[in-house]
C-alpha cells in the first residue's frame, strides 16, 4: 500500500523509517493529513524539502478534485462531485443544520446491492473507496467551505459494510485524537443489512450509530424493494440489530423510505411496529425520492403524517426526514449518474 492517507500512525512510522526519517515525523505527517487536511506535500512546511520530494515520488497524494458544486438556494445544502485519481467520479453532500454541518459521504464507486429505488446502484459496483478517499471527501469539503464539520454520515453511494476493512480504517482515522478527532457518536453508518458484517461490527465495540435501511414491514415487501432481503430475512437482520445494541449500547436508527402504494399503508405501519417494538430504536421516515429509471412515487404528505402517527401510538420514536437541497435534485447517486450520462453522450 502506498496510500499514506489510509495509513495509521504506526504504518506512517514505517514509511518514515524506510525513507530514513525520525519516527516523530510520522505524527507531523499524520497531523498534516488528518488535522489540517493538507491536499499536497508542499504545504507541509515543517518537513524537509528532501523528505517531501521523496514522499511525492513514492507516495503520491492524489487529492480529490472538485468537478462541480451545486448549492441549494433554499437551505444552503451543497452537493459535490469529486474526481478520483483514476478518473472515477463520486458525490458527497454538505448539509447545514442548526446543530452544525453534516457531511454525507460515498463508500464505493457505484454499488452492487441493487435496491430498486436507488440511482447509485444502476451501473453496478465499479470499485470500493479507500479509507483515504472516504476521508478526503470530508477534508476537501471542510477546506472548500472553511467551515467545521461536526457530523458525518456514510449514506452516499455504496454499501459501507461491503467495504468493511476500509470502512473500519476510515472510522479509526476519522476519530483519531491526533487527526480530525471526530467523536464516533457523531458518525452514522447506514447499511442495507449485511448480517454477518453487522455482527462483526458490533464486536468492534465502536460508539458509532448504526442505521439500518429497513424500508418494509415484512419479508415479502422488503424483497420487492431490496434484493438483499433474499439473502437475509427480516428476523435475521433485526436480530443483528439487537446484538448491535447489546454489544455497544447504541440506539439503532431504522430508515424507512415511504414509497407510494408499496409500503405506506396503515396496515404496513401496524406490522412494522409489531416487528420493532421493544427495540431501542429511532425510525427515520423518508418520502422516497423518485428516480427517472423507475416508476416509484413518493407518498403524499397526509399518508406520511398518518404513518408517523401510527408508529407513535405504539410508543416508537419517529422523525420525518426533512428534505434538504430539494432544488439541487436530491436522490442518492443522481448527480454522479447524470454527470456520467452526459459525458458518455459527449456533452460534458
Ligand atoms: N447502502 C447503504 C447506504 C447508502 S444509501 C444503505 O442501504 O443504507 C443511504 C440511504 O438512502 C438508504 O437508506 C437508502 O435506502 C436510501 N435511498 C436510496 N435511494 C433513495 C431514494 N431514491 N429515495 C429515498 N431514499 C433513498
Amino acid at each position: 500500500m502506498n496510500d499514506v492517507r489510509s495509513m495509521d500512525l504506526e504504518e506512517l512510522r514505517q514509511v518514515c523509517a524506510a525513507l530514513g526519517e525520525k519516527p516523530f515525523r510520522a505524527k507531523q505527517l499524520f497531523e498534516w493529513l488528518h488535522k489540517k487536511g493538507a491536499a499536497s506535500y508542499e504545504e507541509m512546511t515543517n518537513l524537509s524539502a528532501a523528505f517531501r520530494r521523496r514522499l511525492e515520488e513514492e507516495y503520491p497524494l492524489g487529492p480529490l478534485e472538485i468537478v462541480q458544486v451545486q448549492t441549494s438556494r433554499l437551505d444552503g445544502t451543497q452537493k459535490y462531485l469529486f474526481r478520483l485519481f483514476d478518473g472515477n467520479v463520486i458525490e458527497s453532500v454538505l448539509m447545514r443544520y442548526h446543530h452544525g454541518n453534516s457531511v454525507c459521504i460515498s463508500s464505493q464507486v457505484g454499488c452492487r446491492m441493487g435496491c430498486r429505488f436507488c440511482a447509485s446502484t444502476i451501473g453496478g459496483l465499479v470499485r470500493p473507496l479507500s479509507a483515504g478517499e472516504m476521508l478526503e471527501q470530508i477534508y476537501r469539503i471542510a477546506a472548500h467551505t472553511g467551515e467545521r464539520v461536526s457530523n458525518v454520515v456514510v449514506m452516499g453511494t455504496g454499501e459501507p459494510l461491503d467495504n468493511y476493512d476500509n470502512l473500519l480504517r476510515f472510522i479509526r482515522l476519522l476519530s483519531a485524537p491526533e487527526g480530525m478527532n471526530l467523536s464516533q457518536r457523531n458518525l452514522t453508518v447506514s447499511t442495507c443489512g449485511l448480517v454477518p458484517e453487522m455482527r462483526r461490527l458490533a464486536g468492534e465495540h465502536l460508539q458509532i450509530t448504526l442505521a439500518l435501511s429497513l424500508h418494509a414491514p415484512n419479508d415479502e415487501k422488503r424483497k420487492a424493494l431490496m434484493p438483499i432481503a433474499n439473502r437475509y430475512t427480516m428476523d435475521e437482520v433485526l436480530d443483528a440489530c439487537r446484538f448491535y445494541f447489546q454489544e455497544t449500547g447504541r440506539r439503532l436508527t431504522f430508515e424507512y423510505a415511504l414509497v407510494g402504494g408499496e409500503n405506506d399503508s396503515q396496515e404496513d405501519a401496524d406490522q412494522l411496529a409489531g416487528r420493532i417494538r421493544g427495540l431501542n430504536c429511532h425510525v427515520n421516515l423518508i418520502p422516497v425520492n423518485p428516480i427517472k429509471e423507475r416508476n416509484y412515487v413518493r407518498s403524499g404528505k397526509k399518508v406520511v403524517e398518518n404513518f408517523k402517527n401510527k408508529l407513535e401510538k405504539y410508543g416508537i420514536n419517529v422523525t420525518i426526514r426533512r428534505e434538504m437541497g430539494a432544488d439541487i435534485d436530491g436522490a442518492c447517486g443522481q448527480l454522479r449518474k447524470s454527470y456520467i450520462d452526459k459525458t458518455e453522450k459527449g456533452i460534458s
